[in-house]
């Protein structure tokens, strides 16, 4: 199994955040976590990557456990994660930001061909390269945030609501970045509140609430469902 969380448990004090929640995701898949505001999507992404321990349950990477492995091993092992808020590095520019995701990297030639090949990417971050990175717009920022988790050269790409406070041409253009992402061979699990863009570009999705997974299924029948429709696509 490429990735895979069974039973996990995560408490902050007295609140139970996660609630036995089991999940997989199959190579080359784009996987989705559905759920509104305080479900526990963004605490399921941060004990994946090792920033929250896990109360019980497992969490396993390419057949190995990783839920007691520090985040920095796990960034190596092959799993990036692209935060809420995109958290580029506001006073450095597009170029050291980029430079900041392959810290983990000594193949220097590498992280040049790496650069190069974002540049060609993304004409914006090549025009911007020198420009500091808080003074980008809201979907360039994304757009950055995405190519500096690229830079560790990940396997697996975890998103956190990539969507958030951008217009909706924006966002548009970030999801079909992601669906591109995909197809060069990055599997990616990412957690929206913008059910209706994520599910149509998505294999497969879970729907969180209050810790618990509720629901899961193929992406195109979630999207016909209606109980989906009524709670997450705006009726
Ligand atoms: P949002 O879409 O609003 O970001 P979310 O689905 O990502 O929500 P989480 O951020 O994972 O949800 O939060 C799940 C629950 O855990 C919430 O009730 C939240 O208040 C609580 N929580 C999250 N982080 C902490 C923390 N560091 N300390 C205490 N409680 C926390």
């Amino acid at each position: 199994m490429f990735f895979e969380i069974k039973d996990l448990n995560v408490h902050y004090g007295a609140i139970h955040a996660l609630k036995n929640v089991s999940l997989q995701v199959n190579e080359g898949e784009i996987v989705t976590l559905i759920g509104s505001n305080g479900a526990g999507k963004t605490s399921t992404l941060r004990t994946i990557s090792g920033l929250v321990p896990k109360s019980s349950g497992t969490i396993e990477f390419m057949d190995k456990p990783i839920e007691n492995t520090k985040a920095t091993d796990i960034v190596k092992m092959g799993i990036s994660h692209v935060p809420e808020g995109r958290r580029i590095f506001s006073d450095m520019t597009v170029l050291e930001n980029l430079e900041m995701g392959a810290y983990l990297r000594n193949d220097k030639d590498g992280i040049k061909e790496d650069i190069l090949d974002i540049y060609n990417k993304f004409p914006r971050l090549k025009e911007r390269k020198s420009q500091l990175a808080g003074t980008l717009s809201g979907g360039e920022q994304q757009m950055l945030a995405i190519s500096r988790a690229l830079m560790s050269k990940p396997k697996f790409l975890l998103l956190d609501e990539p969507s958030m406070g951008l217009a909706p041409v924006i966002v548009q253009d970030i999801f079909k970045l992601i669906k591109q992402i995909n197809e060069e061979g990055t599997t990616i699990f990412l957690v929206e509140q913008n059910a209706n863009m994520a599910l149509s570009i998505s294999n497969r999705a879970y729907i969180l609430e209050t810790g618990e997974v509720v629901m899961s299924g193929n992406a195109g029948e979630l999207l016909e469902s209606d109980d989906v429709k009524k709670a997450y696509l705006g009726g």
